[in-house]
């Protein structure tokens, strides 16, 4: 392991913060062995930091909520990391997320880290990527993370299981378009913003946060969720209103769940998670690595396919040849 890489993290060096999350992007079998070790040494640190995921169709405004998020949490001297998460991008040199345009602002502030989606990665590898940037950011001392994703297929779902809080943000609609929103994305929301709560928009937006703080109380209860959550709230990314409100709520909700052992509880039921994902991963990869595996696996696919044996006797045969 680079102990001076790992030194340099530990004092907040974004620099260094940059180099290892490149190094934990890398599939490289010598790569993944130096970022294994690098992230078992900087657990040592114990740091956590909020977890906060961001989920929105293009256009909502993510990006603008997130600079005036963000500038809001650095002028209050916190540090905030910025990943995100774009499985669909296929553009080369990071995502539609990593435009250099955006977040402009933030990203010269020496408080933030902004990083871009890897591009053209499987779910697999970008969800492998993402929480191990996340402990990385929390290593270097961030107090903030957020995970931004675009409002498509199984990225919510998979930022969730990362996250301590799971932030959606939409546009002012009329009451029909509520159905628009996927019943799964809506569930795992801890709180919805109503985004573009300014000028003619206004009076929609507010209507809007009704309806949704209707369908969200009768959509979930958990355990995990104080009386007065799931909760919708108007915000203006572009005039800066309710980004304090929106704050306030996030922090209440997180102190909360610590306060009656969700926090805990849910990041160990994450680690959980997240050690059987990666046992299936690298029982897949070796199966990919084997030679004698992979012929096997290809014969046995054709017979699978020409009716010669079953789906589960041919799975057997391969795993007791693993087992071998
Ligand atoms: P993203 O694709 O979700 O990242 O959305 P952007 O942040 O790029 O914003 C899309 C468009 O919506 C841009 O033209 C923004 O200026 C605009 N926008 C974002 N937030 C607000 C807001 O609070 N109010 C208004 N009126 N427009 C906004």
């Amino acid at each position: 392991m680079d102990d001076d890489l790992a030194d340099r993290i530990a004092t907040g060096d974004r620099r260094a913060l940059a180099r290892a999350v490149t190094l934990v992007e890398s599939t490289r079998a010598d790569h993944r062995a130096q970022a294994a070790a690098l992230l078992d040494h900087l657990r040592g640190l114990g740091r956590q930091a909020l977890r906060i995921g961001l989920s929105g169709t293009p256009g909502v405004g993510k990006s603008t909520f997130i600079e005036a998020f963000g500038m809001k949490l650095t002028d209050a001297g916190l540090k905030v990391a910025v990943l995100a998460v774009d499985p669909s991008s296929t553009r080369s040199g990071g995502s539609i997320l990593g435009d250099k345009t955006r977040m402009e602002r933030l990203s010269r502030e020496k408080n933030a880290f902004i990083r871009p989606s890897p591009s053209a990665a499987a779910l697999g590898g970008v969800a492998r990527r993402t929480r191990e940037a996340i402990s990385l950011c929390e290593a270097a001392g961030f107090d903030v993370v957020l995970i931004e994703t675009v409002g498509v297929g199984q990225s919510e779902t998979m930022v969730a299981q990362m996250c301590d809080l799971f932030v959606l943000l939409l546009a002012p609609a009329g009451g029909d378009e509520l159905q628009g929103v996927k019943r799964g994305i809506m569930e795992m929301a801890d709180m919805i913003l109503i985004n573009k709560a300014d000028g003619e928009l206004k009076s929609t937006a507010i209507r809007t946060v009704s309806d949704y703080a209707g369908a969200l109380r009768l959509l979930r209860k958990r355990p995990q969720d104080p009386d007065d959550f799931p909760k919708a709230l108007a915000v203006s990314a572009l005039e800066g209103e309710g980004l304090q409100t929106a704050w306030d709520e996030m922090q209440a909700l997180a102190e909360w769940r610590r306060d009656h052992g969700f926090w805990d509880r849910t990041r160990a039921e994450q680690a959980a998670h997240w050690f059987e994902f990666e046992v299936r991963e690298g029982l897949l990869a070796r199966l990919r690595e084997d030679q004698a595996l992979r012929s096997a696996m290809t014969d046995l696919a054709q017979s699978v396919a020409a009716g010669e044996v079953t789906p589960t006797a041919a799975a057997r045969q391969i795993l007791d040849q693993m087992r071998g």
